[in-house]
């Protein structure tokens, strides 16, 4: 932490411990108290939709588990308060997982579903089960007791609030972690994530379980602050409000969830007094206006781009002055605001203003992180010197890889030695990123056995197969987009870790420990590819060329022994070319084995010691690259193919 952050958190938690002396009535306190609670669901929430990138319809119903076994834990065992928290959080993270495994099988609208399903199950049993919930009548409860004493409304408010500060601690650790990359990247490219050995199903569901934790603490907090609970609160137009808040905040942030919880507890309250609206939207307006002058004036925006947004927001603030009552339009506006998000603010209001900020820094700063970056980065990367032995690293044998009629693959062995590098090579369509696929396990073969190592992987789920040490990159680049450069070879470098879940929580030595290593390590990776000035420019960012170099340095990262490369020179500019050569070169004088499919014959022919050729799923040929270039079949192939020349 910077010391202007350091200042920052120690105003916002004075400001905290202020707030409910400013505005001392009781109603304020207890809004405050839950836009708390809200705050705790959401940065939960944020982990399945802004990291993990999914959405669940289940959260209200997790947020009713956790009140409801806070309450039953109360009214049946007249259970402390300070037993009702963690068996709240325990609770519902058991309910999370429950429902995670199964749902997380399948994942968008079918995920959404299973999720509402989920939350309709939860509500009728809490309303069925008279004899532990109390039914429909719902259960009624006072402010807890904490050291025999009875809370006052304000006291309350400090204990949620400091169960909030904990909470965006405690995020804000793991979503900085290898955790929160792994969370993140399986958003950007579940492919990617699988093949650098991080389980995308299974960070789904630790990312599952942990948001449920939230919820479950949020819910046996919100038990209490209520002082009753019945089994209807939890319903879907809740869920559905707790996800618009987030959209509305910004996800991906640890601003946005408290934005949103602000907003969606306040705007009923907004919405019940004109007068507070109508000022409400002039203030909107002047920003907006404000916005778009600068906006235009700057060249940043074009004139009409901001006619919209302009014109609605003066059309609401005319609206606001024109009727007399707004209550029955609530819902209204609330859709129309949700609109309005969603089409000018995708990343929300947060994600807006930290564009906007990020859009009018000064270059310097930038430039100043990236150099902190790389500085670390003292040597560049070398592998661990592999013992080459002589035989086979990788023994494909009889493959068939059949997609409905199509064989695209027909009974192809792929032998590769070790420490060699191994050209494929053969027309657009031949099967060659097929037998990747199939390798890596991201295709099951119809027929055939695969060893590595003498092991066989045949049937190994991809992660798995990673994690055995065959590393790749793709041909249709699948970076982690939103991450930087860097975080994305720290993606590759997550099987080094050793730590979990309670590392990161309490930051313990040993987790810095491997992070510090990590991003050393990531560093002078990027450092190898050339990548070492631009650690922190985010993957979607780069040219396409650095792309391709930047996937190379993660799949190192992941310490292979076996690096497959699906036409890595795509995209690149000559010079660009002859590095890439140098790097093949050093990275199998380091003893990993490579195979290389590419369509620049120079660079095919001029590194490997062994080139197959593929042509409509069958292998034509093999051999030396000399050799395998005067082979009259494969020279008709290409010819035949027409799209490609033998050089
Ligand atoms: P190459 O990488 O040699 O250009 P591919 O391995 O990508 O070729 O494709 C080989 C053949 O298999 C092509 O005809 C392609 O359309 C087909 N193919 C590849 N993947 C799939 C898939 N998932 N479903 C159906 N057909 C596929
Ligand atoms: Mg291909």
């Amino acid at each position: 932490m910077s010391k202007t952050q350091a200042v920052f958190a120690v105003l916002a938690l004075l400001g905290l411990a202020a707030l409910p002396h400013i505005w001392s009535n009781p109603y304020y306190v207890h809004l405050m108290v839950v836009i708390g609670i809200y705050a705790i669901l959401l940065l939960g929430l944020d982990f399945v939709v802004g990291y993990v990138g999914e959405v669940s319809l289940g959260h209200a119903a997790l947020f009713g588990v956790g009140a409801y076994t806070a309450g039953v834990l109360k009214f049946q065992l007249d259970a402390p308060f300070l037993l009702a928290l963690p068996a709240g959080i325990a609770v519902t993270a058991v309910f999370g997982l429950l429902l995670a495994l199964p749902a997380l099988r399948v994942s968008g609208p079918y995920l959404a579903m299973v999720t509402l399903a989920f939350g309709t199950i939860v509500q009728i049993l809490i309303n069925e089960m008279t004899f532990l919930t109390n039914g429909p009548m719902g259960i009624a409860l006072q402010k807890p007791m904490l050291l025999g004493h009875r809370l006052s409304g304000v006291d309350y408010y400090y204990v949620v609030m400091v169960a909030l500060v904990l909470t965006l601690l405690l995020t804000q650790r793991l979503v900085k972690s290898h955790l929160g990359r792994a969370f993140e990247a399986l958003r950007d490219s579940p492919v990617a994530s699988d093949c650098m050995a991080v389980s995308v199903y299974r960070y789904k569901v630790y990312a599952f379980v942990i948001s449920a934790a939230m919820a479950g603490l949020a819910g046996s907090l919100f038990t209490y602050s209520e002082e009753y609970i019945s089994p209807d609160t939890y319903n879907f137009q809740l869920t559905v409000l707790f996800l618009l808040a987030l959209i509305m905040g910004g996800r991906k942030t640890r601003t946005g969830p408290i934005l949103g919880a602000i907003i969606v507890v306040m705007l009923p309250n907004v919405l019940a007094d004109i007068d507070l609206f109508r000022r409400l939207t002039l203030i909107i307006v002047g920003l907006a206006v404000a916005y778009a002058v600068y906006g235009i004036a700057s060249r940043r925006h074009a004139a009409a781009q901001m006619a919209v947004p302009l014109l609605f927001t003066i059309g609401l603030a005319v609206f606001a002055y024109r009727v007399s009552d707004i209550a029955d339009y609530r819902l209204t506006i609330f859709g129309l605001l949700i609109l309005f998000v969603v089409y000018y603010l995708p990343d929300g209001i947060m994600g807006f203003v930290r564009g906007t900020v990020a859009q009018y820094r000064p270059q310097w700063i930038h430039r100043h992180e990236i150099i902190q970056a790389a500085g670390s980065a003292q040597h560049v990367w070398a592998a661990p010197d592999r013992l080459v032995t002589a035989g086979n690293l990788l023994e494909a044998r009889n493959v068939t890889m059949q997609f409905g009629g199509l064989k695209a693959l027909d009974n192809v062995e792929l032998i590769v030695a070790k420490g060699s590098v191994h050209g494929l090579i053969g027309p657009n369509g031949s099967g060659k990123s097929t037998m990747m696929n199939v390798l890596t396990g991201i295709y099951r073969p119809t027929a055939g056995e695969i060893e590595f190592g003498n092991k066989r992987i045949t049937g190994m789920s991809p992660s798995a197969i990673a994690g055995a040490g065959i590393a790749r990159t793709f041909q249709n680049v699948q970076l982690f987009g939103e991450m930087t450069a860097i975080e994305n070879v720290l993606v590759g470098l997550h099987h080094t870790y050793r730590s979990n879940f309670l590392h990161v929580a309490f930051n313990t030595k040993h987790y810095r420990d491997e992070e510090r290593v990590a991003r050393m390590r990531a560093a002078s990776l990027l450092q190898f590819v050339g990548l070492g000035n631009l650690a922190n420019e985010e993957a979607r960012n780069l040219p396409y060329g650095k792309q391709r170099l930047l996937e190379i340095a993660r799949a190192l990262a992941l310490n292979p022994s076996l690096l497959l490369l699906d036409e890595p020179a795509a995209g690149l500019t000559a010079p660009d070319i002859k590095e890439l050569i140098g790097m093949i070169e050093k990275i199998r004088d380091h003893g990993i084995a490579i195979v290389l499919i590419e369509h620049h014959m120079d660079v095919v022919m001029g590194i490997s010691d062994i080139v197959s050729v593929l042509d409509f799923g069958h292998k034509i040929a093999e051999g030396e690259p000399a050799a395998v270039q005067a082979d009259e079949k494969v020279i008709a192939a290409y010819l035949g193919g027409k799209s490609e020349q033998v050089a």
